[in-house]
């Protein structure tokens, strides 16, 4: 048996010295894309002094002296302003460019506008207040979105604010999914004696759109070595494909032997629970090139678990993320037990589910391997060392759903 952590320093690295090609896209199809490189911006964000509120630009020193000021110019957003004249005030909006020679800006409702026309203070303001400065978000040459983001709907915002309309992106991955199993029908139709409905195929391919990953799936693969055979040739042109259940030694398990047949293969008994056997290698194309290759567990859970703990990174690291930025175990934090686990694993470390509600941790409690409902009624996993018994109290390394997800 080999540990999860020493499988993942195996196998992610392979990811990261992959280099990906790249893709020029617009802004409006930017969202969930990864930046190939350190975007840096040419200009000051705002690119003037501004106005932060509705009121008068005003000169301090001269407000400490005079008591009724004349309006020498009026400055809407967007205007060009004149240096400000002394001994008077500007009458200036939010966002409007401050006049040269004014150093702050007074709010309309602390000023008052007399018969006259002339205006009065009722209070002194201090030098910079309502100003908003040029580059305070963004300075000219600043780093605005570093290599390897993950575009989120504010990092767009932000391309958009320093004038940036298409950006250099990680080309989109493509990876193919296969589920084996002669028991697995498709939702939809009627069950046969001895049936049951395939449900992997549906958590993966909603985890690789999640991902902004293209998908082709072939669906249900009948255990027998040929229909395996061909349906991992289709999938070979993917960068990786991902199939379900046939990779333990059983006379019906047949993924093993067509991936030793087409490319490369190694197979583990990972230490963990659930979700023991793992497959990972390469399957060659005809054409030349190979595509990477995971066989997970075909139990919902183990599958589900070994896809976003093993599989989901490495797809990160191949999409141009940092080893920082998808290795969940940074993400992991203390939360307290709340309940007892007596009978631990004396050989595999386990994930159990749980769910977490202000830093106490319930657990659910049928922690079966293929009881999809636990995934779906719990907040996140504790990770156990193999051997680990829980008392209430416990303080115990917890990672959520959300952040595996990121
Ligand atoms: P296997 O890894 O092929 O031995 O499958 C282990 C268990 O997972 C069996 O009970 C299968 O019926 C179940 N299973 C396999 N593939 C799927 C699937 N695509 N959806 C739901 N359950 C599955
Ligand atoms: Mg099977």
């Amino acid at each position: 048996m080999v540990e999860l952590d020493d499988l993942l320093a195996q196998v992610w690295p392979l990811a990261a010295s992959n280099t990906p090609g790249t893709d020029t896209v617009n802004l409006n199809a930017a969202l969930g894309r990864v930046v190939v490189g350190d975007v840096f911006s040419q200009l000051n964000v705002p690119q003037h002094d501004n106005s932060g509120m509705d009121g008068y630009a005003v000169r301090c020193a001269d407000l400490a002296k005079g008591v009724q000021f004349a309006v020498s110019q009026r400055v809407p957003a967007g205007a060009s302003p004149l240096p400000l004249q002394a001994g008077t005030v500007a009458r200036i909006f939010t966002g409007a460019p401050i006049p040269p020679g004014a150093d702050a800006v007074v709010m309309q409702e602390d000023a008052s506008v007399l018969a006259n026309g002339l205006v009065t203070f009722n209070a002194v303001p201090t030098p910079n207040q309502w100003i908003r400065r040029a580059g305070e978000d963004i300075a000219c040459g600043q780093v605005v979105v570093p290599k390897g983001t993950v575009l989120d709907a504010v990092h767009v915002g932000l391309l958009a604010s320093i004038g940036v309309d298409r950006v250099d992106v990680v080309k989109r991955l493509k990876v193919g999914v296969m589920v084996t199993g002669s028991e697995l029908q498709n939702p939809g139709k009627a069950l046969e004696p001895g049936q049951i409905y395939n449900s992997n195929e549906f958590v993966w391919c909603g985890f690789l759109k999640a991902m902004n990953i293209d998908v082709e799936s072939v669906g249900i693969v009948p255990d027998n070595i040929e229909a395996t055979c061909s349906a991992l040739e289709r999938l070979a042109e993917c960068d990786a494909v991902v199939s379900s259940g046939g990779v333990s030694v059983g006379e019906e398990d047949h993924v093993k032997p067509a991936i030793e047949r087409m490319g490369e293969l190694r197979a583990w008994k990972v230490a963990m629970k659930p979700g023991k056997p793992i497959a990972f290698g390469h399957i060659n194309r005809k054409g030349g090139g190979q595509s990477w290759f995971f066989g997970l567990p075909g139990n919902p859970v183990s599958s589900a678990l070994a896809f976003q703990l093993i599989v989901k990174p490495f797809l990160g690291l191949l999409q141009g993320q940092s080893m920082g930025q998808v290795d969940w175990r940074l993400r992991m934090h203390p939360v307290k037990a709340d309940f007892a686990w007596a009978k631990p694993d004396m050989s595999r470390e386990e994930f159990l589910r749980v769910d977490v509600q202000s830093g106490c941790a319930g657990l659910f409690p049928n922690q079966s391997s293929g009881v999809l409902t636990s995934l779906a009624q719990s907040s996140g996993l504790v990770r156990l060392a193999k051997g680990q018994v829980v008392a209430p109290g416990d303080v115990l390394n917890y990672v959520s759903y959300q952040d595996l997800m990121k």
